[in-house]
């Protein structure tokens, strides 16, 4: 399975065969396709396996240390293994993992939720993404009586087939590009796929969202898959309005900026209120629990034959481990704190690129950092036309200088990366720039 690193094989060098790329090999004898979930077949050089993870670190199993910016894909946002967060999934391990009906962390937690994010009243517990995202699309179809949602070129919001569509691609027009063998088309007419940011577009569809029988807008209003864009002034206001007037429930998908941007999530970040929203990720830092919250009114359809069901939803571990992390991000000064070390790691960065004059350029939102190739002076926009091989090229020299980065240019931050892990990063970016020239 071990593949060849794009590009520049002479100046970027041969990555060298390791524990990791064996393990790959072996892993692929059992595991379908080697990897656990198909985005991780993209980690450059190859997916790196790891024996144990501390902090912002993760150490391979030849025993190498890398300072972690994947984290685990987002949900880390305490770093791994936090003290707290292993203290209290230890305690609630002794006192059982899962007992399929009522128990107090399901509303202690759900409170701690509600309290931290502006106009929620109640929360329906869920285990990943994918399976929050489809219960609010059901809730907003259940309430309208309309099937239809619209989404935005570029967002990804799982992978089943009612949304996996003009994600990894998309085909002029506003109809559904599906981005997967074997998907319905059916579950694909029911999108209407628009461009983000565009609010003419948005508002005109709107408009006739009754005629056209649309039931919500799902938007992940900063487009962390695609690019990290921070939503144009009165954008998420004018799509909120539109909404209302037409009676559409509003679905913002905070699974990656959730309990990360801000506390709030998109929702305090931009001061608009969406009508339900769907957290996973940061809100357990690192175990496997979503959410949708909303109105009483909105949630309530479950008692009225809206199906919302999971052995799993609201298992005391994962409750214990958003508890523990909740308490921790409510700490005062926390988000602070994340976004200067974002900025400084974001600036750190573009100082060698210019110095250096890579083809990259680094801007974040909240901690996360996003690099983006730069052609001919001019930032790129992100799609599917994007050459990453640079960055493919770069991924791998710093992973041989101790840095575990995702592809595509995007770094997820922690509460425990520290000034010294930043300034260790920012010179072993140097190193592999310069190694790249
Ligand atoms: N929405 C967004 C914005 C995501 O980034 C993801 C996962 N990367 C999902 C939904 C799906 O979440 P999960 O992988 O937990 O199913």
């Amino acid at each position: 399975m071990r593949r060849e690193v794009g590009g520049l094989q002479s100046s970027a060098g041969e990555p060298p065969a390791d524990g990791s790329s064996e393990l790959w090999d072996r892993c692929a004898q059992s595991v379908g396709g080697g990897v656990s979930s198909g985005l991780r077949r993209t980690i450059m050089p190859w997916p790196l396996f790891v024996e144990r993870g501390q902090g912002c670190r993760v150490w391979d199993v030849d025993g190498r240390e890398y300072i972690d910016y994947v984290m685990g894909w987002g949900p880390l946002i305490l770093g791994h293994s936090h003290p707290e967060l292993i203290h209290a999934v230890r305690d609630q391990l002794e006192l059982g993992s899962l007992y399929g009906t009522g128990h107090r962390l399901e509303y202690t937690a759900a409170e701690m939720v509600i309290e931290s994010v502006p106009g929620l009243q109640r929360i329906l517990w869920s285990n990943t993404g994918t399976e929050a995202v489809h219960v609010a699309m059901r809730l907003a179809r259940a309430h309208t009586g309309r099937t239809k949602i619209i989404k935005f070129v570029g967002g990804y919001h799982g992978w089943t087939d009612s949304v996996l569509a003009s994600y990894s691609s998309h085909t002029a027009g506003t109809a559904a590009t599906s981005n997967s063998k074997g998907q319905s088309v059916a579950a694909q007419q029911d999108l209407i796929v628009l461009p983000f940011g565009d609010v003419s577009s948005v508002t005109e569809v709107l408009s006739h969202a009754a005629a056209e029988g649309v039931a919500g807008v799902l938007i992940d209003p900063i487009m962390s898959n695609y690019g990290l864009i921070e939503p144009p002034a009165g954008y998420l206001e004018a799509v909120r309005s539109a909404c209302t007037a037409n009676n559409v429930v509003l679905i913002f998908d905070d699974v990656i900026a959730g309990f990360r941007i801000a506390l709030g999530g998109s929702t305090e970040r931009f001061g608009v209120v969406p009508d339900l929203v769907v957290f996973a990720k940061a809100i357990a830092g690192g175990f496997s629990q979503s959410a949708v919250g909303g109105s009483a009114q909105l949630i309530d359809q479950v008692l009225d034959g809206v199906v919302h069901a999971g052995t799993y939803n609201g298992n005391p571990i994962a409750l214990a481990a958003v508890r523990a992390t909740l308490t921790q991000l409510r700490q005062p000064g926390r988000y602070a704190a994340l976004e200067d070390t974002a900025q400084s790691l974001a600036d750190g960065l573009n100082a060698i690129f210019s110095e250096l004059r890579a083809p990259l350029h680094a801007h974040h939102l909240g901690p996360i950092v996003q690099m983006m190739p730069i052609a001919a002076g001019q930032e790129v926009a992100f799609g599917p036309g994007i050459d990453w091989s640079y960055w493919d090229m770069l991924t791998n020299a710093c992973r041989q200088r101790g840095l575990f980065l995702l592809p595509r240019g995007r770094l997820f931050l922690s509460t425990v990366h520290g000034a010294d892990d930043i300034a260790e990063t920012i010179a072993a970016f140097r190193d592999a720039v310069r190694q790249l020239r």
